[in-house]
């Protein structure tokens, strides 16, 4: 088959939940999901997998489990865009064509855009949670810490989470603590960004957990390179443009991210390389037919799988108007999520939408640390994801 009613370009956290939603709601729909993985992340977990509170297998499943039935799988790489023409190409050369499209390829993890580190990533006490394979080095690093300089970083791009970055050094901290080292150590946050956090009522949390924790914050602090033998860290400072190194005897990277490069070199791209599209509707100005979701997005909202929850029931009721002939009348708030853990067995659910404005899902103050959000986090969440939101039904 080379043609398709509706063609979904990703099986990730957007492409699933939009493919479910599809034929759960409509069941009439001709639809195929291009995906070359065989297996589905929960990526959410690994938080919680570099802390040493699950494995890693936790977080995969069989992504053949969660292509809806009467969807078709096609088993490949999306290489180019033909938006005018309707069709795209896959890397094997295969041309398959839609009506209409939605395209969820997620971001990209610019591993190469920092020098030593794809070198020294998985040694040398260098970890990472933006990677299935590395997570489990991140626990073996914190676990091991015998003292020194913990060093925990956040780059000057999008990062998928935006608040993960931060959630693996309180826990590792916590960590210190419970295996009697923290006094012998010293934790740093070299952030390329000028806060903690962008919603004032989470900050405000934030530094004062930055605060009890007595955690070395460095703002501003952008990681150009590492030297693994070396076992240091240089950093440009984004104002003054000096060089700082750092040296470290662990150090978590959290990678520069962008938006894959397939899509940057195509037409459907906005300026700064994101899919383009209209942040209230999820319909791309230029090629109407074309619904943009998720992480590979420009929406201006943080990237994370809980805006997804309710950037799909839009974008899904926008797409079935948009086949009817009928204007878009769904609007997509910007609202996304992020569980900050702040240690083990605690959290602060950050909630908010495109105005930086709190919505928030429960009828007390979210910006306090909780056990019952961390319970929420690391136990009825993956379970809403794999069984409600991938079917469709959350
Ligand atoms: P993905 O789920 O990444 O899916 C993209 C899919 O596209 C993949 O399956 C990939 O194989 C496929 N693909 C790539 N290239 C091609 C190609 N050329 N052709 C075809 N298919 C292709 N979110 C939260 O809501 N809460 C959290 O607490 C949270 N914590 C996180 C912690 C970590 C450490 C990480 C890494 C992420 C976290 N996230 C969290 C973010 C969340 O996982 C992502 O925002 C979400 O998965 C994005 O969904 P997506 O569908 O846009 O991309």
């Amino acid at each position: 088959k080379d043609h398709y009613q509706v063609l979904i370009l990703g099986g990730g956290t957007a492409g699933i939940t939009v493919a479910a939603q599809l034929r759960r709601k409509l069941r009439i729909y001709d639809v195929a999901i291009v995906e070359p993985s065989t297996k589905h992340y929960y990526q959410p977990l690994w938080t919680l997998v570099g802390a040493g509170v699950f494995p890693k297998e936790q977080s995969e499943r069989e992504e053949s489990a969660f292509i809806p039935s009467g969807a078709d799988w096609i088993h490949e790489h999306v290489a180019e865009f033909h938006p005018a023409e309707n069709y795209i190409v896959t890397r094997q050369g295969r041309k398959i064509g839609y009506d209409f499209l939605v395209v969820g390829l997620g971001i990209q993890i610019d591993w190469g855009k920092i020098p030593g580190l794809k070198e020294g990533l998985g040694r040398q006490q260098i970890c990472s949670n933006y990677s299935y394979q590395q997570v489990d080095y991140t626990w073996e690093c914190v676990r091991n810490f015998k003292g020194g300089t913990a060093l925990f970083t956040m780059p000057n791009t999008a990062v998928k989470c935006g608040g993960a970055p931060q959630k693996i050094m309180y826990l590792a901290e916590d960590h210190f603590r419970r295996s009697g080292v923290r006094d012998k150590s010293q934790v740093i946050f070299a952030s390329a960004q000028g806060n903690l956090f962008a919603v004032e009522k989470y900050r405000k949390t934030l530094e004062k957990v930055a605060e009890r924790k007595a955690i070395n914050l460095r703002f501003k602090h952008n990681l150009v390179e590492v030297k693994p033998d070396a076992k240091e860290a240089v950093f440009e400072h984004l104002d003054t443009h000096e060089r700082i190194t750092i040296p470290f005897e662990m150090i978590h990277v959290t990678p520069p991210m962008s938006a894959p490069d397939i899509i940057k070199s195509s037409p459907l791209a906005n300026a700064a390389g994101w899919m383009d599209v209209d942040k209230y509707s999820l319909q791309h100005p230029k090629y109407p037919n074309v619904f943009p979701i998720g992480d590979c997005s420009g929406l201006p909202t943080s990237k994370t799988g809980a805006a997804i929850r309710k950037q799909a029931p839009v974008l899904v009721q926008n797409l079935i108007s948009a086949i009817k002939g009928e204007p878009l009348a769904a609007k997509y708030d910007g609202y996304t999520s992020c569980p900050i853990v702040t240690g083990y067995g605690k959290l602060v659910l950050a909630e908010f939408d495109y105005e930086g404005k709190p919505q928030e899902t429960f009828p007390f103050d979210q910006s306090k640390e909780r056990l019952s959000m961390y319970l929420l986090k690391a136990y009825a969440l993956p379970r809403l994801y794999w069984d409600g939101m991938l079917r469709g039904r959350a």
